[in-house]
């Protein structure tokens, strides 16, 4: 389902930008940006990019890919869950190694596991929004539509856990101004992926492929993606039993990315 989807929205942008490029959309500017995927054609990212791309929403602090710092920290974060068959033992896992990570989940499946929800955040972790039903916000949409996806899945975390997410993750990284401030008003950030770390797990490129793309290009600050729900059989879970171990004998912690910010301020303000 999920690779089918992404390969439809991939198709989807394409034809977008060359409407895009034909001038046939009213305000380009308006529509949602490419997620910057480094697999992207640059073609895509030439005609659908304009001024708005990484470095203004990234220069305003509103939307973020990773918090370069010294400290040796990296965060873990799980996208499309929570799943019964797949979440345990992701929390089992992070539980040997005292990580906590960030699980940006979706509202539609935050109500029929609750109980999963509330054990992540028992255990320290974050629960993070990533819309109820798995939207692509890679089309002009209303602002109602993006309100009313966001808000569905803080009600569903707020009633299985207590808390309100504060973090957004827009599903396939499509982002956008109107993305952004949809996240603000609903009290939340915008937060995508570090772009040398994405593991593209959901598409199953092999244990090996995603082990070596986190262990060749961790560095302090990195938010890592991967999924705790997977079409098929999921590489995830023993990818991370060799990550785990291996990043925390270089001396990372992994923490959520709450936490994350939150040194990337502190180190503001000390300069
Ligand atoms: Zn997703």
């Amino acid at each position: 389902m999920k690779s089918d989807a992404f390969t439809r929205s991939r198709r989807v942008l394409r034809v977008v930008s060359a409407l895009i490029a034909l001038q046939l959309f009213p305000s380009a500017a308006d529509l949602v940006s490419p997620p910057f995927r480094s697999g992207l054609p640059s073609s895509v990212q030439a005609a659908s990019a304009p001024a708005r791309g990484r470095d203004y929403y990234e220069a305003r602090g509103d939307i973020v890919w990773e918090v370069p710092m010294a400290e040796k920290l990296i965060a873990l974060t799980f996208d499309d869950g929570p799943d019964p068959e797949e979440t345990p033992p992701i929390l089992d896992l992070l539980n040997q190694y005292q990580a906590k990570a960030t699980f940006f989940v979706l509202g539609r499946k935050v109500d029929q596991y609750p109980e999963l929800a509330a054990r992540e955040v028992l255990e320290g972790h974050e629960i993070a929004n990533h819309t109820y039903t798995h939207r692509y916000f890679n089309r002009p949409i209303t602002q109602e539509l993006l309100s009313s996806e966001i808000k569905r899945t803080d009600e569903a975390v707020l009633r299985a856990t207590g808390r309100k997410p504060v973090l957004f993750r827009p599903p396939g990284g499509y982002y956008g101004q109107a993305v952004v401030d949809g996240a603000k008003r609903a009290g939340c950030k915008t937060v995508l992926w570090s772009w040398h770390q994405d593991t593209e797990d959901w598409n199953r490129p092999g244990t090996e492929k995603i082990i070596r793309k986190v262990l060749t290009n961790a560095r302090n600050g990195d938010i890592i993606l991967f999924h705790d729900h997977v079409e098929g059989k999921s590489q995830t879970l023993a990818a991370l039993q060799r990550i785990l171990p291996e990043l925390s004998k270089r001396g990372y912690r992994f923490v959520t990315v709450s936490e994350l910010l939150t040194h990337k301020e502190s180190k503001t303000v000390g300069h």
